[in-house]
Formats: C-alpha cells, structure tokens, sequence
C-alpha cells in the first residue's frame, strides 16, 4: 500500500523564499498532490521576512514546480496552488505568529483530526527565535499531532549543535522533532542496507578477511549555486562528510537486524565505532581542496574565489578526502577512504570496494572489485576476471553489472520523508545522538582545516581532484579505484 498522508495537515516552512525550498520543498510537496497522496483539506503555508503576497508567492511556487517537476499537470498545480499562502514577518516578532496562528485557525475550522508540521528551512541561529514564537503564540501547544522538522547541518560543530539541540528541546518533546538528512530519503541511499539484508552472498562478501580497502566517493559537477553566504562558512568538509558521508558510512558498516525500528540505534552504534587513524601527523588523515577555473560540461566556469559572494583569499575547501576506520570487528583494519568534492568531471555517488588478492593468479590479473553506484549512472558493478584461451593463465576483465535505478513506488527524498514525518515514522530521520556522535568524530578534524598551515591544494574545476590525493592515498601502497 503506497505511503500517503491521510488526514488534514497544515504544513509551515520557514525560509519559504529560500533555495531550498523552490528547489526540493515545492516540488517534493507538488509531487505528491500529483501522485494523490495528499488528503482533501491540507494548507501549505510560507513564511519568511521577503516581500510577498499570496499571489505573488504562488507564482513563485509553481515556478520551481515547473522548473523542477518535469511531470507538471497544470490542472493539478492549479488545484494545488489554492492550498498555498505566504505570511510576511520577522522571524522575531510575536505579532507576525500570533497572525499566522490566526491565519492556520481560520484555515483549519471545521477539521475533525489534524496535524501540523513545520518546517526550519533557515539557517540555524534563527530556529530558536522561531520555536518560541511558535510556543508563544499557541500554533504549538503539545495537544494536537506536531513534527518539526529541521534540515541538515544540525549547527557547524559539537558545541554549537548542543546548543540548538537544547533550543528544540526547551521548545518540543524529543520525539516531535525530525533532523532531516535528504540523503536518508533517497531509495538508493535506503537500498544500501536492504541490499545486505537480502543478498546474504553479498553480505557474506563484507569482512576484513576479504576486503583490502573501501571507497566512498560523492562527486559533484556543480558548483556552489549561488549559495556562497552558505557555503563560505561550511565548507565541503562540514557541509558533506558529516552528515551524508557519515550516513552511508553507518548504512555500510552497522549490523543488521529484521527489525527496522531498530536502525537508528544500529546506525548510531555504527558511527560510534569509527574512529581517525592514529597518526602523528592529521594531513594523513584528512586531505583539503579548492578549484579554480575549469571546463564542466564543456562550458567555462570560474574558480572558487571568482564566484559571486566570495572572498578573493577564501580558504574554504570544496575539496575534502579523510581516512577513517572502523572498531567493528568485521571491518577491523580496513581502511576507508571517504572523499567529496565540487566542480569535478562529472557527478557520481558510490561505495567502492577493492577485495584482497590472496594470491596472484597470472598476466592481466587485477583484484576483484565491487561498486554500488548510488546517484550518476546508479548500478551495482561486480568486476571479476576470467581466463583467456590459451595455455597460459592470462586474464581478462568480467564486468557483471544492473542498473540500480528505482523501480515501483518511487518519490523524491523529500515527499518520501514528510509522509514518513507525518506516520510519525522517525527511523529515516537523524537521531540526536547521531548527529552528536558525527561532530564528535569530525570536531578535530574541521579544526585542523582551518589552520593557516594546514595545506589547501587547487584543482581546475573540471578535473577529477586535486592531484596531491594520489600521493596521499598512495602512502598506504594504494591507488583510487575510481576518479
Ligand atoms: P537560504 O540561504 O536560501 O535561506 C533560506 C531563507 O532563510 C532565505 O530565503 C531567507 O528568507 C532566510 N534567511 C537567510 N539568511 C537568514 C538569516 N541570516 N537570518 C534570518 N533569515 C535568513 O538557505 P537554503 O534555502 O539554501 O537552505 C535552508 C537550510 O537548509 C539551511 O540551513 C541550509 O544549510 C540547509 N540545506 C540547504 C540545502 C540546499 O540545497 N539549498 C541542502 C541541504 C541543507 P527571508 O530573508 O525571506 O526571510
């Protein structure tokens, strides 16, 4: 039976005039509308501090909508849009929620059940003004079905996310708010832990005895999208490895078990095991990029410090590769190599995994390797090898290879996990130990990126890393299995 949402809701986001949202909120929201997973009475409400009214925000709606939905039925976008209103006010002011609280109470009347859903899709030093509002003016009041839901990153490092995490909860219970990471959205991200689970041969083949290294990579060909007031501040590094690296890290690692109740709690037993290699020196562990000008898809794009909004001496990387390994006896010794970057060749989203050679075979041998391609030409690649004629034991490549593409019920992260939020299913969303766990682990290594002395390589945008990775990875006898 197909997830959908099956009483009224009135759906809040704040940010409304933000990236985020005309980018994946008001299609994932539209999406599912065109799919008939939405009840009759449903209000989608935005808020923000930029000028509009409801008719110029709808306007903006289903601009992103025909922009990101290549589906788009103007019919259905023309019934959806009369459940669409904006409210303008300063995310300080009482007044401004008190009218929105008005506004939702007029908008609700005559509903037998509901539920409301927020949505914080604002920088995090706005969500504590925001969550007290909202308990001020009585739109949260713990009586009626509430989720709020906050987008990823969760603060910028251990200290400052204690500090928001004690802001939400001085506000709503712990099990009213959803730390959203999209990546947990996303079936081929999901499809990690059910692939193990189903395919005990492929489970089997997941042990140190057997696997020589790992690789997880997350390319990106954009660049940052005009999003520089964002990205000046974050990094790749913090933007990236903390929590989605971190995540299929903890998808690939953690045990399995038949109950998925139980997965944030695996998934945080996962995270906490892992640990930086000891190392005298951190440049081992932890390797930093930049780009510079380049060609990406054939067009000329600038570099790093030439985009709009960024400083000409920026040392922001967009470019990060980290060592890590795990406690877990099962990958005990192996080591993995997470690394993400922008402005590289192409996008491309895998889990690489090179297994020993436990003995050598012959001419043209080359060790067994496994990719699960999750976001570019999604696939799974098994590369084996098989003898060619002739007396002589010489070896060519057997690629076994299927695309891993979504197949049955299939929605974008984001419609995906507010149907989940709204079953108050939280097992997809981060839990606070998690997100805890990840800074922890992390939190010495942002700090050593930021010193002065700590090197920052350049890469021309268009090329696939800084090429000083090479002679990182190589210090343990290896070489990239992919880029
Ligand atoms: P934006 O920078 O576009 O901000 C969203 C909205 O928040 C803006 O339209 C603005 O609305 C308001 N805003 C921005 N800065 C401030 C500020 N300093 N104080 C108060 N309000 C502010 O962010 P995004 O939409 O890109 O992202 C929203 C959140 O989601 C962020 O926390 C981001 O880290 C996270 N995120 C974004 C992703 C993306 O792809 N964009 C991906 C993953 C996470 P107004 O001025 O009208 O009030």
């Amino acid at each position: 039976m197909p997830l959908s949402a099956p009483s009224p809701f009135s759906f809040m986001l704040f940010g409304a005039s933000g990236h985020l949202a005309q980018l994946k909120l008001y299609p994932a929201l539209f999406t599912l509308a065109y799919k008939r997973r939405l009840p009759e009475q449903y209000n989608i409400v935005g808020f923000a501090r930029s000028k509009m009214d409801d008719d110029s925000f709808r306007k903006l709606v289903a601009q992103s909508i025909r922009e990101h939905v290549p589906e788009a039925n103007e019919s259905v976008l023309k019934e959806f849009l009369t459940h669409v209103y904006y409210r303008q006010g300063q995310y300080t002011a009482a007044t401004a929620f008190k009218a929105l609280h008005r506004q939702l109470q007029t908008l609700e009347s005559g509903w037998k059940k509901k539920c409301r859903l927020v949505y914080f899709s604002v920088p995090p030093n706005v969500f504590s003004t925001i969550s007290q509002n909202l308990r001020k003016s009585r739109i949260y009041t713990g009586d009626i079905p509430f989720c709020c839901i906050v987008e990823k990153p969760v603060g910028s490092d251990f200290k400052s996310f204690e500090r928001v995490k004690a802001q939400l909860l001085k506000c709503f219970a712990a099990e009213e708010i959803y730390l959203l990471d999209h990546y947990l959205g996303k079936e081929a991200v999901r499809n990690l832990y059910y692939l193990r689970y189903a395919n005990p041969v492929l489970e089997r083949l997941l042990k140190h005895t057997l696997i020589h290294h790992v690789e997880i990579t997350v390319a990106e060909s954009v660049g940052i999208e005009q999003r520089a007031g964002y990205f000046e501040h974050t990094g790749t590094f913090r933007d990236m490895f903390q929590s989605h690296l971190m995540m299929i890290m903890a998808l690939l690692t953690m045990h399995l078990h038949e109950d998925t109740n139980t997965l944030r709690e695996r998934r945080l037993n996962a995270l906490k095991q892992l640990y930086l290699p000891p190392t005298t020196s951190m440049d081992d562990v932890v390797v930093q990029g930049q780009y510079t000008q380049g060609t990406v898809d054939g067009k000329e794009v600038p570099g790093y410090r030439e985009e709009n909004g960024v400083a000409p001496k920026s040392r922001t990387n967009t470019y990060a590769a980290l060592r890590l390994l795990t406690r877990m006896s099962r990958w005990a010794g192996v080591p993995f190599y997470l690394r993400s970057g922008k402005r590289l060749e192409k996008k491309d989203t895998r889990i690489s995994i090179r297994f020993q050679e436990l003995h050598p075979v012959g001419k043209g041998s080359a060790p067994n390797q496994l990719h699960i391609i999750l976001f570019g030409e999604a696939g799974m690649r098994l590369e084996l090898q098989t003898k060619l004629g002739g007396p002589e034991p010489a070896f060519r490549p057997l690629v076994l290879s299927d695309p891993l593409v979504c197949v049955g019920d299939c929605l974008p992260e984001h419609s995906f996990l507010l149907l989940e939020a709204i079953h108050s299913r939280q097992q997809w969303f981060l839990s606070f130990e998690e997100v805890q766990t990840a800074w922890r682990l992390l939190d010495p290594v942002q700090t050593h990126l930021g010193k002065k002395r700590t090197p920052l390589y350049t890469y021309a945008a268009g090329s696939r890393s800084p090429e000083e990775t090479d002679a990182w990875l190589a210090k343990d006898g290896t070489s990239w299995m992919y880029l």
